[in-house]
Parts: structure tokens; C-alpha cells; sequence
């Protein structure tokens, strides 16, 4: 396949309340799909227990993250439940230049801010089976004080709102589950005839 003909890489992003399993389903995604790359955020929220700088996220001082902004080097950017958060643009872009597909695990406005950008990207909302599982996650997670427990809790009425502005709904039920169903997804984004007009060419 020649370099001009090949498919380059697909942008998938998902969002979902604070507590849905974001991060657990995307490590699990990440073992059945090594092929897809998973973006490593900026933030300036503290680490948690056992997070690494450069594996969780990059740690940063809101002076860095600003210095970040204001050079153009985040795709997108957001503050969320009081702290800032954005995407690094390069490894982003390079990643889809070589065909390789990337995964944002962003919030709602950064996903709406991709949304603008890179129109065929495929957006993929995760939410929890319940509220009641919603808040026994977030709790037992046991990452939160009780404000931002509160905050996290809150937000996701509203955040839940904003589901009708995704490609996708995934409930995480199982993580297997949850991540089988995203992998379904991602088969047949390939598969999807818009991706794919340069076989028309090919033949
Ligand atoms: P998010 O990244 O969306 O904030 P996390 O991945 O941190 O959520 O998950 C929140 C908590 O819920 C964690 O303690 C995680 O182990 C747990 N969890 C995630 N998915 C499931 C699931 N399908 N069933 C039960 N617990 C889950
Ligand atoms: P947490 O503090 O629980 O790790 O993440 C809080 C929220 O920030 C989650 O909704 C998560 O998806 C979002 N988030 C993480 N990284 C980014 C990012 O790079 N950009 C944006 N806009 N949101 C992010």
C-alpha cells in the first residue's frame, strides 16, 4: 500500500462522568489494543497515590500548563472540577500522521473543542449503570474529599446532558465488557466507507 493511499490514523476520544471508569477501561482497552495509542495529558491537579509523572499524566505548575497554552502546543484544553487539563498537540498529530489511531481520555468541553477540529473523529461517551454505582465508584476509588466527591458527583447530571453530542454510549457495566464494546467500535470506524475511498482508487 503506497503512503499517499493508506489510512491515516482515527482520533477516538471519550469522555464521561468522573467515577464512569474512564481510566480503568482504557487500561484494559490498552491490553487488547496495542495498536492504539493513548495520549498522556498536562495537568495541574496533584498526583494521586501511586500516579507517575509521564504515565498518568505529566504533572505541571499552572505557570508550565499557561506557558503550554500560550505557545499553541495543546490540542485542546479545559479547566475541570478546579484544575486545568490539555492534550499535548505534537504527539497527537504525529501519531495520526503515521496511521496510527489515538485515544483522548478527555472531559466534555475538550471533547467539544476536538469536535471543531477533527470533525471525523469519533466520540464516545462512557457512563456508569447507575448513579447509585456512579457515587459507590467514585467512593470507593477513595480519591476524593468530601468537596470534591461533591463536585465530582454533581457535575455528572450535567455532564450526562451532554450526551447526545457523542457518536457512541457505552455502558461499563464489566471493564471487559465496557472495552470489547469499544473495540467493536473501532473495527468498524475502519471499516466505515468514508475512511476508505481510496480503494476506489486503488482498483
Ligand atoms: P474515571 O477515570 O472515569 O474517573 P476510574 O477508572 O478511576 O474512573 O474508576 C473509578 C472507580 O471505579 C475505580 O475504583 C475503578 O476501579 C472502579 N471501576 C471502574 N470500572 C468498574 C466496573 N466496570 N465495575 C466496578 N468498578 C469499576
Ligand atoms: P481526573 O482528575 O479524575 O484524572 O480527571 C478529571 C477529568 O479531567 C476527567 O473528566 C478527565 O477525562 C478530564 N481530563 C483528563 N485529561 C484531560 C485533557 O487532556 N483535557 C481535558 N479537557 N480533560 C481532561
Amino acid at each position: 500500500m503506497s503512503r499517499v493511499s493508506r489510512q491515516s490514523g482515527i482520533l477516538f476520544v471519550l469522555s464521561g462522568p468522573s467515577g464512569a471508569g474512564k481510566g480503568t477501561v482504557c487500561q484494559a482497552l490498552m491490553k487488547q489494543m496495542p495498536q492504539l495509542c493513548l495520549s498522556i495529558s498536562m495537568t495541574t491537579r496533584a498526583p494521586r497515590l501511586g500516579e507517575k509523572d509521564g504515565v498518568n499524566y505529566f504533572f505541571r505548575t499552572k505557570e508550565e500548563f499557561k506557558s503550554m497554552m500560550e505557545h499553541g502546543e495543546l490540542l485542546e484544553w479545559a479547566n475541570v472540577y478546579d484544575n486545568y487539563y490539555g492534550t499535548p498537540r505534537k504527539f497527537v498529530e504525529s501519531k495520526l500522521q503515521e496511521g496510527i489511531d489515538v485515544l483522548l481520555e478527555i472531559d466534555i468541553q475538550g471533547a467539544m473543542q476536538v469536535k471543531k477540529h477533527y470533525p471525523s473523529g469519533v466520540f464516545l461517551f462512557l457512563i456508569p449503570p447507575s448513579a447509585t454505582e456512579l457515587q459507590a465508584r467514585i467512593l470507593g476509588r477513595g480519591t476524593e474529599t468530601d468537596e470534591s466527591f461533591k463536585q465530582r458527583f454533581g457535575a455528572a447530571r450535567y455532564e450526562l446532558a451532554m450526551m447526545n453530542q457523542y457518536d457512541y454510549v457505552v455502558v461499563n457495566d464489566v471493564v471487559d465488557a465496557a472495552s470489547e464494546r469499544i473495540q467493536a467500535i473501532v473495527t468498524a470506524e475502519h471499516c466505515n466507507v468514508s475512511r476508505n475511498l481510496y480503494l476506489l482508487t486503488e482498483w
